[in-house]
C-alpha cells in the first residue's frame, strides 16, 4: 500500500457534495441533463428497457441466495415471475408499461433471453460472491462524497478483488469503452480509498450481446479518476454558482425525457428551482434504474 492509498476513515467529514457514477456520467454527457435530474429532480418515466434491467438484476441477485448447484438457467427463469411481482408491488407504475398480456409476455421472454446470455458468460455454480448489491462510499478530504452500489464483489483466496457489474444493454464500441469503464474505476477508487486494496479486475458483463469488458486498474488509474472527479465537482459547483448548465446535444438526446425543457430541442429552459436539494439526497429511482441498462 502506498502512502496515497492509506484508507480514508469513515469519519464525520462535512459533506459538501455527492457524486455517484450515474450523476458524474450525466454531467459529462450533458450539464443540463444533470441539472434536470439532480437539481430540479424532474420525474423520469419508467421505461420497459430500464425496468427489464432492474428485473434481471433482481433475479441475478436472488440466484446467489440459492445453493450453488441450483444456479441454473432453468432456476433463474423461475425467479422471473416472483421478482416481477415484487417489482410491481414496490413500483406500481411499472405495470402500466404494457398494454396487454401479450406485450408483457414478450417482454418477460426478452428478460429470460438476457438471463440465458448471462449463463453463456460465466457459471454461477462455481462462484461464491463476497458481496452483492454492495453499497460503497467514501468522503474525500475536500468534502466530496463518492458513493454507489456495486452489483457484485468477488474475493479470491489470494485476496484479489474483482468488481462485477451487469448491464442489460449491448457492449460499447471501442471508442466508448473508456466511458463505460469510468463507472468501474469510480467503484475501484472508493474501494481502494476505504479498504486499501486496488481491485485486480473490473468486469462489465453485457448480457444484451453476451460480451465482457474487463480491465485491470493500477494506482495511477485510480488517482487519475480521483482528480477527474474532483475537477468535475468543481465544474458542477461553478455551474451552480452561475446557475448555468448548458445543454450538450448528442445522439443520447433521443432518450432524454426533458426535451420539452431543452433549448437545443426547441424547448424552453425551466427557471432555476427555488429549492436546491441537499447534496446527500438520493437520486430518483428511475435514474438509478436507467444506469443499470447501459
Ligand atoms: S435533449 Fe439532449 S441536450 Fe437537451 S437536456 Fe436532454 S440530453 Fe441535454
Amino acid at each position: 500500500m502506498t502512502a496515497e492509498a492509506v484508507p480514508i476513515p469513515a469519519q464525520d467529514l462535512p459533506v459538501l457534495g455527492s457524486l455517484s457514477p450515474s450523476r458524474a456520467g450525466d454531467f459529462m454527457t450533458c450539464p443540463l441533463l444533470f441539472r434536470y435530474r439532480t437539481i430540479d429532480r424532474l420525474p423520469q418515466a419508467p421505461s420497459s428497457a430500464a425496468t427489464r434491467g432492474t428485473l434481471v438484476h433482481a433475479v441475478l441477485e436472488r440466484l446467489f441466495d440459492l445453493p450453488a448447484g441450483e444456479r441454473t438457467p432453468e432456476t433463474a427463469a423461475t425467479l422471473l415471475a416472483p421478482e416481477w411481482a415484487k417489482l410491481q408491488e414496490a413500483e406500481p407504475e411499472v405495470a402500466g408499461l404494457f398494454t396487454d398480456e401479450l406485450e408483457l409476455a414478450s417482454w418477460l421472454t426478452s428478460a429470460r433471453q438476457l438471463l440465458d446470455g448471462y449463463f453463456t458468460l460465466e457459471d454461477p455454480r462455481r462462484l461464491d460472491p463476497a458481496e452483492r448489491e454492495a453499497y460503497v462510499e467514501v468522503v474525500l478530504p475536500g468534502g466530496l462524497r463518492l458513493r454507489g452500489i456495486v452489483d457484485r464483489l468477488d474475493v479470491a483466496p489470494s485476496g484479489d478483488v474483482r468488481v462485477v457489474d451487469y448491464k442489460t444493454g449491448r457492449s460499447p464500441g471501442e471508442a466508448f469503452e473508456g466511458k463505460a469503464l469510468f463507472q468501474m474505476k469510480f467503484y475501484a477508487l472508493v474501494l481502494w480509498r476505504t479498504r486499501g486494496v486496488v481491485p485486480r479486475r473490473l468486469q462489465l458483463m453485457y448480457l444484451g450481446d453476451r460480451e465482457v469488458l474487463a480491465y485491470s486498474p493500477d494506482e495511477s488509474d485510480l488517482l487519475a479518476t480521483e482528480r477527474k472527479l474532483l475537477a468535475l465537482w468543481e465544474a458542477i459547483e461553478r455551474a451552480v454558482q452561475a446557475r448555468d448548465f448548458r445543454p450538450r446535444p448528442s445522439k443520447l438526446c433521443d432518450w432524454c425525457d426533458h426535451q420539452a425543457f431543452c433549448p437545443e430541442k426547441g424547448g424552453t429552459l425551466l427557471p432555476w428551482p427555488e429549492i436546491v436539494p441537499h447534496p446527500d439526497e438520493p437520486e430518483a429511482r428511475h435514474v438509478a434504474a436507467a444506469a443499470r441498462q447501459s
